[in-house]
This record gives C-alpha cells, sequence and structure tokens, in this order.
C-alpha cells in the first residue's frame, strides 16, 4: 500500500513548461492549462485543489501587470495559486518556480508545520507570500496530522485527498489561438489516465 507521498513536499528539481498555449485576450482562460502545468495545486503553498473550493483559486503573474503590462498574457508569466498566496504576492517579485525548485528553498516540518527557508530564495517566498503566518501554519499542521491518521485508518479517503482531482481538463479541446508546446498536450494529465498512466497519489 501506497502511504508515503508528503502533502507538502516542493518539487526539487527544476523543469520546462510542457504546456505552451497563447492569444488568449484573458488571462484567465490560461487557467486550466496552469492547473495541469502544476499539478493542480497552488504553487507557492502546495495546497491542492482537492482540499478547498473552486472559488479561492487564482492565476498569479510572476512578472506583476504593474511593471509589465504586454506579459499579462503571456503564459510563461503565469502560475496557478490560492487566493491566499495571491493576495500576499501582489506586486512583489518571487523566483520563476519552473525555473527554481522550490525544494531546494524551502522545507516544511511535519510537526510544527512551519516552513523554514533553506536559501535566500527561500527567505524571499517565505516573507513575500507570509507562509509562517500563523493561521497557515495551523492550517498546514492539522492538514498534515489529518493525513497521517487518514492514511493509517482511512486509506482509500487519502488517497482521495492526495489523488489527481475526479475532473482533469481535456486540454485537447481548448483549442487557444496557438500553442507553442503541442507536444505538451500528451503529457496532460486527462491523457495520462486514459492511458491509465496516473499514479494514484502523488507529491
Ligand atoms: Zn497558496
Amino acid at each position: 500500500m501506497i502511504t508515503t507521498a508528503h502533502p507538502y513536499k516542493y518539487p526539487t528539481e527544476s523543469r520546462h513548461r510542457r504546456h505552451g498555449p497563447s492569444g488568449y485576450k484573458d488571462y484567465r482562460d490560461y487557467r486550466p492549462w496552469l492547473e495541469d502545468e502544476f499539478k493542480f495545486r497552488c504553487v507557492y503553498c502546495l495546497k491542492r485543489q482537492k482540499w478547498a473550493r473552486t472559488d479561492v483559486w487564482s492565476v498569479d503573474h510572476l512578472i506583476p501587470q504593474s511593471i509589465a503590462l504586454d506579459k499579462e498574457c503571456d503564459y510563461d508569466n503565469l502560475v496557478l495559486t490560492c487566493q491566499w498566496c495571491n493576495n500576499r504576492k501582489l506586486a512583489d517579485l518571487v523566483p520563476d518556480p519552473v525555473a527554481v525548485a522550490y525544494g531546494n528553498c524551502l522545507q516544511v516540518d511535519d510537526d510544527s508545520g512551519r516552513v523554514s527557508p533553506l536559501n535566500e530564495d527561500g527567505v524571499i517566498l517565505e516573507r513575500v507570500l507570509k507562509l509562517n503566518h500563523q493561521s497557515q501554519v495551523l492550517t498546514r499542521r492539522e492538514k498534515i496530522r489529518t493525513l497521517k491518521i487518514m492514511a493509517r485508518c482511512a486509506p482509500s479517503e487519502w488517497k482521495q485527498m492526495m489523488g489527481f482531482p475526479e475532473e482533469l481538463p481535456n486540454l485537447r479541446r481548448k483549442s487557444p489561438p496557438s500553442n507553442i508546446r503541442p507536444e505538451g498536450l500528451d503529457d496532460s494529465y486527462f491523457e495520462k489516465c486514459k492511458r491509465h498512466e496516473l499514479p494514484e497519489v502523488y507529491e
């Protein structure tokens, strides 16, 4: 039985974007692409869409619109975040989670629920996003504890919480004006699910 996936493990390797839609006039139209790109969770705090209502999700501009309005609808400037992190970040700058592996910057302590910065980038992330705000630490600690108990006593519910959403976006149906990385469509979680390649749980 798989019971080891950690709910708050930041990625330890930098990577490339799989998707490259472009041409939407409204940046919010990129959201399903970003959900798939960032595994249905907030890039900054790792809150999963499965854990929160749909209305708490946002599209964040890495380089804020106040600095670069021309990047408002630039897919590579967009990330998926929760409302909390989006409201904290505002016009500040943080390291790009695609270029910088946050796992080398931040570590979550299981017992306290606190986030420890591991380097300068981690210090920026922790400060700008207020990752150690009392409410965030408490929520994180409770979530870790609850999931640990679920993994032991209710493994199927635990898999629900740690697995992919039931409804995955079918990106082939989205047809943006253009797509500079069409090969990424095969890598989308919807397609992986069709090929029975999705793991039950993920980090
Ligand atoms: Zn967040």
